[in-house]
């Protein structure tokens, strides 16, 4: 059997990473999606083992010092981290599973993982992504503050990617995803 694909989907806060992969694992129930683990407290409507698994900071430093992430991070004050052993398990079954992630720990996957397939999802202007990260009216003033600076940060680090998608119109922005990921392998 031949192993799964990594595919990895970057882009700041508030770009819709969420939504286009919602729809995309709808249309593709054969990826399977990676659940993180955080120390950021779940947002309304979020639960365990679904969007994340929630866990202590001490708790997600152990599971750090016992090698368990295939890369972490921290952002907003929080850490973030794939834990390794199913994205191994589930490819050596040959199925592709897609890691929601900011851009140091995509960092850690390309290093890693060369041949994963690396997509950068691009607001379409900075101020529409202020507005969006507002209107979900789930930070305060200062995480807004600095999820807006980290945004400029990765923005800037786009060009690194395999790919970079603008997410103006969602189906649009799916459709060139869809085509990144199923294009039939070159020869
Ligand atoms: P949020 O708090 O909005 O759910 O996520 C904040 C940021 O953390 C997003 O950019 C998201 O892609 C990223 N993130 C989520 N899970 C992981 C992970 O396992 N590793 C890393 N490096 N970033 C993650």
């Amino acid at each position: 059997m031949t192993s799964g694909k990594l595919i990895v989907l970057t882009g700041p806060s508030g770009v819709g990473k969420g939504t286009l992969l919602q729809l995309l694992l709808q249309r593709h129930p054969e990826l399977y999606f990676s659940i993180s683990v955080t120390t950021r407290s779940p947002r309304l409507g979020e639960k365990s083992g679904q969007h994340y698994h929630f866990v202590s900071r001490s708790q997600f430093e152990q599971m750090a010092a016992q090698g368990e992430f295939l890369e972490w991070a921290e952002f907003a004050n929080n850490y973030y981290g794939t834990p390794r052993q199913p994205v191994i398990d589930q490819t050596q079954r040959g199925h592709s599973v897609v890691l929601e992630i900011e851009l140091v720990g995509a960092r850690q996957i390309r290093r890693t993982f060369p041949e994963a397939l690396q997509i950068f999802i691009m607001p379409p202007s900075i101020a529409e992504l202020e507005r969006r990260i507002r209107s979900r009216n789930q930070d305060s003033e200062a995480a807004i503050a600095r999820r807006l600076a980290r945004a400029r940060e990765e923005i800037n680090a786009a060009g690194e990617f395999d790919l970079q998608v603008i997410n103006d119109d969602l189906e649009k922005a799916l459709s060139r995803i869809e085509a990144a990921l199923f294009a039939p392998a070159q020869c």
